[in-house]
């Protein structure tokens, strides 16, 4: 098999690396790429969010993709996926009807009322008054969500009033106000092809800046796999009341959803409730879900594009843990430093490998091999161990080695499971 990659972060770099580890696949391609995906895929620069000029690549004769795996949102909701699926290639990955679940906040919360899938409770505002009687009616903690795509920086959370509604103000379009759930959050990948549901293991990522979740929202810091101190039963409880159902929804409305269905979820007090959805792998979490798939990826995924998930064989996962810290540039996610040389990367691949490796992100190289940062999450380090504990000690002696001036990444990714877990909670 031949595979085609769109995107060019960490996650792209851990589906590549997973691919090229499958061993009934061939050739494993990327579009646009980064410094480190070059050496597990044949790298192309391509507009990634024109859907023909994707397809045309994926049809040449030097890829001639038997798949394509669209990774980003951002060429799901351009319809890349629909103008490849086009021209007779199977994809994984949504179509922009699909994908509106995650282009539009108001859109997933009227298909979760539909299907009865747990939410919180919400408001979707138009205007300015509409925006201030629906932060008095659920009053503080306020959250305040962008309808519309914003790299997962959309989303405000605060107990200041005046922050809520200049941040109402701000996204100009629709906004979505509700609910301040508490709880622990989860997040849930699911593959399907549309009818069929998959569901990998959870994982939990990290949304602020800063140690002990302060600091503003950002792409996600660090993320781990498994989650220790969670139900056993709960990968089937939120298959059966939120997976399902959504695809079931979207099966019924004449949209199918076939690709990666990611669900965020709070597990509040009164229960579960989903957060958000994604139409793609999430990014830090794909790091860590799929240091610890044993499961051949790329059959998997081809599976899910040609519609035969019902037969696929269970998956297989290790029994230890994988840890994810990233590493940002200086200013993120504000205004993140470019263009600083990142050097350490041959040593963690001596010294720590195969147990942690690092997955790029924001990173460029130049003629010379020098690899510079070139954007606001500069790459992932990815640790596999027994158990938590090992992985994330793993993870920080190798996030240790890697040397960029000014960067900065959290220290406590996975550490309080890991104490639970050590303490048998
Ligand atoms: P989202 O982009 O919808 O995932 O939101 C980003 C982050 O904001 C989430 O991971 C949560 O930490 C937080 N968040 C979003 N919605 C809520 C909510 N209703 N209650 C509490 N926190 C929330």
């Amino acid at each position: 098999m031949r595979i085609l990659v769109i995107g060019g972060g960490a996650r792209e770099h851990a589906i590549c690396r997973s691919l090229s580890l499958d061993p009934e696949v061939d050739a494993v391609h990327c579009a646009p790429g980064n410094a480190g995906i070059g050496e597990v895929a044949t790298q192309h620069a391509v507009d990634v969010l024109d859907g023909e000029a994707v397809a045309a690549l994926a049809a040449s004769e030097q890829v001639a993709a038997d798949l394509v795996v669209v990774g980003p949102e951002a060429p799901l909701v351009a319809g890349v996926a629909d103008a490849v699926r086009a021209h007779g290639i199977p994809v994984f990955g949504p179509s922009a009807q699909a994908a509106v679940l995650e282009g539009s906040k108001a859109f997933a919360k009227e298909v979760m009322a539909h299907a009865g899938v747990p939410t919180a409770r919400s408001y979707v505002c138009t205007t300015p008054e509409e925006a201030d009687s629906a932060l008095a009616a659920f009053g503080p903690p306020y959250v305040v969500k962008d309808d519309g795509l914003a790299a997962g920086k959309g989303v405000v959370v605060t107990e200041d009033l005046a922050q809520a509604r200049a941040h109402a103000r701000a996204c100009g379009g629709a906004v979505v106000i509700e609910e301040f759930l508490d709880g622990p959050e989860v997040s849930l990948f699911a593959v399907t092809d549309g009818q069929t549901v998959v569901p990998l293991q959870p994982a939990q990522d990290f949304k602020r800046a800063l140690d002990a979740d302060e600091g503003p929202n950002t792409g996600g810091m660090g993320a781990y796999s498994p989650l220790p101190w969670a139900d056993p039963k709960l990968v089937d409880e939120i298959t059966t009341s939120v997976l399902e159902p959504t695809v079931r929804e979207l099966h019924r409305r004449g949209t199918p959803f076939s690709g990666l269905l990611y669900a965020g979820l709070a597990l509040t007090s009164r229960g579960l409730r989903v957060i958000e959805f994604n139409a793609r792998f999430g990014d830090p979490e794909t790091q860590a879900v799929l240091a610890r798939l044993r499961t051949p990826l790329g059959g998997l995924l081809y599976a899910a594009a040609t519609g035969t998930l019902a037969d696929f064989p269970a998956l297989r996962w290790s029994d230890g843990a994988a840890v994810t810290v990233v590493v940002a540039a200086q200013g993120y996610p504000a205004a993140p430093r470019k263009g600083d040389v990142i050097e350490g990367l041959a040593e963690v691949a001596r010294e720590d490998g195969p147990e942690a490796y690092v997955l790029h992100a924001g990173t460029q190289a130049d003629a010379e091999g020098t690899v510079r940062s070139a954007g606001g999450r500069v790459l992932s380090v990815t640790a596999t161990g027994a158990d938590l504990s090992e992985a994330r000690a793993r993870a920080y002696t190798a996030v240790g080695r890697v040397r960029l001036e000014g960067s900065h990444h959290r220290s406590d990714i996975a550490e309080r499971a890991a104490e639970r877990a050590a303490a048998g909670d």
